[in-house]
């Protein structure tokens, strides 16, 4: 089936983070080469969690020329520097997957074949020393260094950031229409998405239109069926409670992840309060149990109603199909454990703006757009899958199914490859890179049996050097960083 359809006509459909997302993007770069429209609904509201984001984010909202400071007022949102995992090698342990590399690199081999070699030789130092973003992390600071060497992302107020991003997109253009989408006309002839038709009445025309509904995915599945391919069976949890607490302390620049017995638990500190939640699998846990788990672990008062959550991990077979693309949760959802569905709506609508012709969309656009978003979406899939099943954890049903499930090929490849040779390579525009394969990899216990012998060409002496600078070069500049807190406070009150 070939597509006969010239975007010029552009209808969002849904206005959480991803409908304004899409929609600043696309009025900021098209203008008023294309006429924009979004329908969200007030009545219906948006899934009010996603609150931890990864470092591209930063290169969106610059690409959409936001200003950080105002962006971070606005949003509430603190710097993230990674994610701390507490619990789930073992329970008791913890690591920290960061944002930053780990060491310097050589061409031939990365960092960790050096610390390998020097752990041999008698440095006893932790890989941990070698990482700045970890070790600003770890000790609350943070700021703004010189050619970008310090890498981070924000952790933000999800419902300030749509609300954000609104006026971002209005003030180019785009056109909010409120109202509940009742039906979704298809053309008698092409079988495309024709309108969209509201409880009051109005209709929307549109040449493409973009699913942002969330997990109602009205368009891409109540519309055009495209099946949904479950990945339940690799990634278990399928519940999530939301809660949001007053803060009781600054906040620090990372998120947490404690697992538990049936899941893990989440903490993202904002300025104004803290974002908590409680992910789990319905078959070990129950939603009364899960609530009151979350309840008694919170620090500090509740401030909103816990959101109860349902989901199956997975992915809309096509994301664009006819004349509809899915972005954000109605393409598919992986679970928040390393804050990618941010990234991979930023990724979709990015890739929409790159596609869209001057005349009639091509069929090979689309398949390459869908080739794209979900070997973006399989590699992302392929690395959380990693913090479950390489876990020493046989404490609960829920781990020892996590410990003896099978995997994809792809992963059981990378984890051989990394065992035997402490190697990792990073495929195609792979979001993880070197480092966040090999911090989590050995944060869950798996640990070379070799490295490159490159390593071992280096005297004692230059070993000794080439180690103990880095360390003390990541020590001097986090002796010198500001406290993240007041950094925050003295950031958003620049102008
Ligand atoms: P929603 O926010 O659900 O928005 C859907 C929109 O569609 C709403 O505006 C709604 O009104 C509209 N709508 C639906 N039906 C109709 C209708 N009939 N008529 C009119 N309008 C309609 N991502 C991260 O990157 N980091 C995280 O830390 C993170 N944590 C998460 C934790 C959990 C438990 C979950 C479930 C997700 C998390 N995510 C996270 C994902 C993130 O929340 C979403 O990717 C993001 O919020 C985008 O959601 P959305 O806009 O697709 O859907």
């Amino acid at each position: 089936m070939t597509p006969h359809y010239t975007p010029r006509r552009i209808v969002i459909a849904g206005g959480g983070t991803a409908g304004w997302m899409a929609a600043c993007a696309l009025a900021r770069t098209l203008g008023k080469t294309i006429e924009l429209t979004l329908v969200e609904s007030d009545a219906i509201g948006t899934v009010g969690v996603g609150e931890s984001t990864i470092p591209p984010l930063v290169k969106y909202n610059q690409l959409i020329g936001m200003d950080e400071n105002t962006f971070m007022r606005e949003t509430q949102a603190t710097f993230k520097l990674g994610i701390e995992f507490e619990n789930w090698k073992v329970d008791g342990e913890k690591y920290f997957h960061s944002f930053g590399a780990t060491g310097r690199d050589h061409w031939s081999a990365g960092f960790q074949h050096f610390w390998m070699h020097g752990q041999t030789q008698g440095h006893t130092e932790s890989f941990d020393d070698y990482c700045l973003e970890l070790q600003a992390a770890y000790a609350g600071k943070f700021a703004h260094l010189p050619d970008n060497r310090i890498n981070y992302a924000y952790q933000l107020d999800a419902t300030r950031y749509a609300a954000f991003l609104r006026r971002e997109a209005e003030s180019h253009g785009a056109l909010r229409k409120e109202g509940k989408i009742s039906r979704v006309a298809l053309d008698s002839e092409t079988g495309d998405i024709a309108a969209l038709h509201l409880e009051d009445g109005t209709t929307i025309e549109g040449d493409l239109f973009i699913d942002c509904t969330g997990f109602r995915a009205l368009l891409i599945e109540g519309a055009l069926h495209v099946g949904y391919d479950d990945w339940s069976h690799y990634l278990p949890c399928d519940r999530a409670i939301a809660v949001q607490t007053e803060s009781v302390r600054p906040p620090i620049p990372y998120t947490r992840a404690i697992a538990h017995d049936a899941g893990w638990q989440w903490r993202i500190p904002l300025q104004h309060r803290q974002g908590n939640g409680i992910v789990y699998c319905s078959r070990y846990l129950s939603e009364d149990e899960a609530e009151a788990r979350l309840l008694s672990t919170v620090e500090g008062e509740t401030c909103s109603n816990p959101n109860r959550i349902r989901f199956t991990t997975g992915a809309r077979r096509k994301q664009w199909h006819r004349n509809c693309v899915a972005v954000g949760l109605s393409s598919g959802f992986m679970e928040p454990l390393e804050s990618t569905s941010i990234h991979l709506i930023q990724r979709a609508v990015l890739r929409i703006i790159r596609m869209l012709p001057f005349g009639e969309v091509a069929q090979s656009d689309v398949d390459e757009f869908n080739d794209q978003q979900l070997t973006d979406m399989y590699q992302i899939r392929d690395f959380l899958i990693l913090h479950y099943k390489a876990t020493e954890r046989r404490d609960s049903p829920f781990w020892r199914q996590c410990a003896d499930m099978e995997i994809p090929d792809s992963l059981a490849h990378k984890i051989k490859l990394f065992r035997e040779t402490g190697r990792v390579f990073r495929r195609e525009e792979e979001l993880f890179a070197e480092n966040s394969w090999v911090q989590v990899m050995m944060g869950q216990g798996i640990m070379p049996e070799s490295y490159h012998p490159v390593a071992t060409k280096m005297s004692d002496e230059e070993l000794t050097r080439f180690l103990s600078t880095q360390r003390e070069n990541v020590a001097r500049t986090v002796a010198g960083l500001p406290e993240h807190h007041a950094y925050v406070a003295r950031y958003c009150g620049a102008r």
